[in-house]
């Protein structure tokens, strides 16, 4: 089933990598026209090559307002309109206790992955009201659901995003604008070694680890991958969940759902 996008017009910052970079495949192959805004170059030049005059790409650091304010822009231009908006780049952090942490760690952290959102959504109202209504999806994550899964600014910021698309979803829906969010559980990207200042051997090498050692922490026995979230976002940007405003959507394999123990039991541990 294809087409299930066709006509719709979307930005998706991170756009060029891991989840988001899955999300402009899958947007891109339902008949979607995509801005992917990003702060790398080189593989936005090289993702406009490979879907020519449907995908574009946008220098957008979404710690600024005018670079986010100029993607959401392009939408407009370059395809005559907006009606999705997946705030989904990101970094996390190391893991690091509460002293360790500088004061302008925290703002940085809150600029990019709360106030970026925050003020994707401030620019894309507009161009949404002229096309009827729309539909915005934020990346939140499951360590803005429970602690332990990420480092302390990235899960409270994270917590952030979800509690910030439900009160979107309250202003905006009368508008026929839905706010939404994913938590999406360990997805096999970059991130692990990027926003912890590996090299990118290492970053691959971690990621493969996830994909190995999946089943050892999750109930169901397989890789988070891209795709899975890009699922998530698909369901979310279509007509499919006209219905749905102000919650989010936990893609995580089951991590979250306690069931390790369970798990581990059957496989005679003693935990
Ligand atoms: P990734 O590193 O593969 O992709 C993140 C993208 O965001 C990169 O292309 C990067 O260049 C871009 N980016 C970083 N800073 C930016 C900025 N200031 N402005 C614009 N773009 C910027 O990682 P990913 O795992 O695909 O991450 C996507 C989102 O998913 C993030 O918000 C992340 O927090 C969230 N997330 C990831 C996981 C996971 O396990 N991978 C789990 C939960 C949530």
């Amino acid at each position: 089933m294809a087409g299930r996008l066709q006509g719709k017009v979307a930005v998706i910052t991170g756009g060029v990598s891991g989840i988001g970079l899955g999300t402009v495949e899958l947007f891109a192959a339902e008949g979607c026209q995509v801005v992917a805004a990003d702060i790398q170059d080189e593989k936005g030049r090289m993702l406009e090559q490979r879907f020519p005059g449907q995908v574009r790409y946008a220098h957008c650091d979404v710690t600024s307002e005018a670079e986010i304010a100029a993607a959401l822009g392009l939408a407009k231009s370059e395809f005559g309109g907006l009606d999705i908006l997946f705030n989904n780049a990101g970094i996390s952090d190391s893991m690091r206790l509460i002293p360790e942490i500088e004061a302008d760690r925290w703002s940085w952290i809150f600029d990019l992955l709360v106030r970026g959102p925050a003020l994707g959504m401030k620019h894309a109202m507009p161009l949404m009201l002229e096309r009827g209504g729309g539909s915005i999806i934020n990346t939140a994550s499951i360590a803005g659901l429970q602690a332990g899964w990420g480092p302390i600014a990235y899960s409270s910021a994270k917590a952030a995003v979800i509690h910030l698309s439900r009160c979107a979803a309250a202003q905006l829906s009368p508008q026929k604008i839905r706010v939404n969010a994913i938590c999406p559980g360990l997805i096999a990207t970059s991130i692990f070694g990027a926003s912890f200042g590996l090299p990118r051997e290492v970053a691959d090498q971690m990621a493969a680890r996830i994909v190995e050692h999946a089943p050892t922490v999750q109930p169901v026995p397989k890789a988070g991958m891209p795709e899975d979230i890009a699922q998530a976002a698909l369901y979310l940007a279509s007509d499919a969940s006209a219905f749905v405003s102000g919650t989010h959507i936990v893609v995580d394999g089951g991590i979250t759902v306690g069931a390790r123990h369970a798990w581990d039991a059957e496989a005679g541990s003693p935990f």
